[in-house]
């Protein structure tokens, strides 16, 4: 970039005060100067200066709005503005709409204009560069975005191609089971049968789940107005089996009526609450509350355990997905549930968590926002 100085100033003594204290600090810049913003904006070019001085009041535009058309029509340009005033509030606003430093022409000095200048040009070094790094993490957000959907995509493809394969097996071992019972096997084909055949049901749970998790957001959801009292009561209907089984002891707050998907939320809280009764502390019954408040326009819901609880250090891994902090023989499962639950509840704009229950256990928080049609 060459040493030239783009002057926007229609008072000549000005302009020359301008270029005569540049002059008087040993700056020396070739300039260009222009009376009115309409021929600076159509002379101006980046490539060619490195600073622009532009006065505010000119015959065919005054105040904040000669940087601001300036501004728009070159953004890249390092303005530092020529204030007549000394206003100490347009000389902000003018920083706002994209100056990089003022200077009161009654205060107009030499040092101070060459001051101006050097710190206007930093500070534009300094923006670009910040806004290159924007640029490349915005690029890299997008690319892992376009990672994420591609994995995704194989996900989805892999899970549901591997379902034939997989019902073929089990009906294989069907056949097996029937033509080869127990009583004709010894012991060691016997555990062979028996390993064969629940490693297929685990493989049959975790492509399921995987599918699952796929098919989250592949398609778009069903916005529609929910009773989540009446949405949660069917769940618990569901579940029903569970619940009577550690006679779990579970209470429903108020809950309100919000917009929704439906079928998505019954899901979320299926996970969450046979995820409290799956986790229960054995010493105890598992208690279960379920609560809703409003915040702002949008909901909050709330579930509470006295469950195993989960120590603080896990509290964000578990929402991604396969990630457990048990071994499959100590409690089953496939790592999935919450990474599903946490895709659901960020289509409906909304945020999970998890926090240490008062009491004892955990309470998982989600919130949907309020302003879904
Ligand atoms: P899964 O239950 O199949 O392992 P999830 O994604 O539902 O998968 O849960 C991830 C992990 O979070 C679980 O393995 C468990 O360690 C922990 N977890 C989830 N819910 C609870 C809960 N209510 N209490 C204690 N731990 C929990």
């Amino acid at each position: 970039m060459s040493n030239d100085l783009f002057l926007v100033e229609d008072d000549d003594d000005h302009a020359e005060i301008a270029i005569s204290s540049l002059h008087s600090a040993k700056v020396f810049y070739n300039v260009v100067r222009k009376k009115s913003l309409e021929e600076a904006v159509s002379a101006y070019d980046n490539e060619v200066f490195e600073i622009v001085l532009l006065d505010l009041s000119l015959p065919d535009s005054s105040g904040i709005e000669t940087v601001e058309r300036f501004y728009e029509a070159h953004p890249d340009a390092t303005i530092v503005v020529l204030t007549s005033l000394n206003d100490q509030e347009v000389a902000i606003r003018a920083l706002k709409s994209g100056a990089l430093d003022y200077i009161p022409k009654d205060e107009l000095t030499s040092l101070l204009i060459t001051r101006s200048i050097r710190y206007a040009k930093e500070r534009k070094r300094a923006l670009t560069e910040l806004n290159n790094k924007i640029d490349e993490l915005a690029k890299k957000e997008e690319e892992l975005s376009q990672s994420n959907k591609e994995l995704e995509q194989f996900a989805y493809t892999a899970s549901h191609d591997l379902q034939a394969p997989l019902r073929h097996i089990s009906v294989y071992i069907d056949v097996l089971k029937k033509e080869l019972p127990p009583e004709r096997l010894n012991d060691e084909l016997k555990n062979a049968m028996g390993f064969i055949s629940s490693s297929a049901d685990k493989m049959k749970i975790l492509i399921n789940d995987l599918l699952e998790f796929s098919k989250v957001g592949k398609t778009s959801l069903t916005i529609e107005h929910c009773n989540v009292h009446d949405l949660t009561t069917e769940v618990l209907e569901i579940l029903d089996e569970e619940i009577k089984e550690c006679s779990a002891e579970i209470t429903v707050g108020e809950l309100s009526e919000i917009s929704c998907d439906k079928g998505r939320l019954s899901q979320v809280f299926q996970n969450l609450i046979s995820n409290s009764i799956k986790y229960r502390n054995p010493e105890t019954n598992p208690k279960i509350d379920i609560n809703c408040r409003s915040i702002g326009a949008d909901w909050q819901f709330r579930i509470d355990d006295n469950g195993i609880g989960i120590s603080e250090k896990y509290h964000e891994r578990i929402f991604h997905i396969f990630k457990r902090l048990h071994t499959s023989t100590a409690y089953p499962g496939t790592g999935i549930g919450l990474s599903i639950c946490k895709k659901i509840i960020e289509l409906h704009g909304g945020r999970i968590w998890v926090e240490n229950n008062n009491a004892q256990g955990s309470s998982f928080f989600f919130t949907i926002r309020g302003d879904l049609a």
